[in-house]
């Protein structure tokens, strides 16, 4: 089935990101309800690019933990839009700040979701490079999906840098900085990990963990303790296997870390693995 773009309804505003709005739609002959990224013509070049490739992604990819795109749209004049399902529960950011921490259960159960996204993602070469809070979307089935395309990269089986996005993020990993560092012998799946174990841990302590709580993030002082800091650890409570978890995805040196799919089987995953998880 086809939507066509005059049978949509805007509703409202569901976020602002780079050059783009993402309203809440609804298709006035089924009535569902849907989420539509646009980036008008008049937005700027790296927009632009940023939603062509988000398109091309989405159009590829067809995974229970990834956000389902059902259209894409270019007009003449220049927009383009990408019609994606609606999350009704919104960013696991502002869940985050709606209700509070997550306990380790919770988190077990959201961290397998977007383990099963990565590993799938990671089974096509395709990198995420933004994964964060913010990103990462909820409904009201407590389905966790990746969202938000606009930086990833798709690996070709050349040798090739995938470090060539030049954008910074509080949640990037350390050889984003300096890929030659190790020797040249980056592998880009990787930095997605250290930014699901920033962003876990930032879901179980309430705060992004390479800050103090309450502090506005400095660039300088963030890429200094990223680069030349210790990772940072859970706090006292946590149990051993979330501490030991967390250790595989934080390790500064990218070989160490644990891929997605061998995550999948640590035993935090494990131990709260029940038949309704
Ligand atoms: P940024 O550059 O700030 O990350 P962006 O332009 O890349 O933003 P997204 O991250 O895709 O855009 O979306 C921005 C916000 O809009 C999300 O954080 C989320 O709150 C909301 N949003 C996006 N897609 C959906 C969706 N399918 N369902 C519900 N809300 C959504
Ligand atoms: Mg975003």
């Amino acid at each position: 089935v086809t939507i066509p773009a005059a049978e949509l309804e805007r509703l409202g505003v569901l976020g602002h990101g780079n050059g783009g709005t993402v309203y809440k739609v609804q298709h006035k002959r089924t009535s569902k309800i849907y989420a539509l990224k646009v980036v008008y013509d008049d937005g700027d070049l790296a927009a632009r690019r940023q939603i062509f490739r988000e398109r091309d992604i989405l159009r590829k990819t067809d995974s229970p933990h990834i956000v389902r795109c059902y259209e894409t749209y270019e007009k003449p004049s220049g927009d383009v839009a990408i019609l994606m399902e609606y999350m009704d529960a919104g960013s696991l950011d502002s869940l985050l700040r709606s209700k509070g921490t997550f306990s380790e259960p919770e988190l077990a159960h959201i961290t397998r979701q977007i383990l099963e996204g990565l590993s799938y993602l990671h089974s096509l070469k395709i990198i995420h490079r933004d994964l964060k809070p913010a990103n990462l979307l909820v409904n009201n089935k407590m389905e966790v999906k990746i969202a938000d395309f606009g930086v990833s990269k798709i690996m070709s089986p050349t040798l090739e840098s995938c470090n060539s996005y030049v954008g910074t993020s509080a949640y990037m990993s350390p050889e984003r900085f300096d890929p030659d560092a190790n020797g040249g012998n980056y592998n880009g799946f990787l930095g997605d990990i250290w930014s699901l174990g920033l962003t876990v841990m930032e879901l179980f302590v309430g705060h992004f963990p390479l800050l103090p709580a309450g502090q506005k993030p400095d660039w300088a002082t963030l890429m200094c303790s990223i680069c030349f800091g210790e990772p940072p650890v859970l706090p006292p409570g946590a149990s051993d296997e979330f501490r030991n978890f967390m250790e595989c995805c934080l390790q500064k040196e990218p070989s160490k870390r644990w891929t997605a799919s061998q995550l999948l089987e640590h035993p935090f995953l494990i131990k709260y693995s029940t038949a309704d998880n």
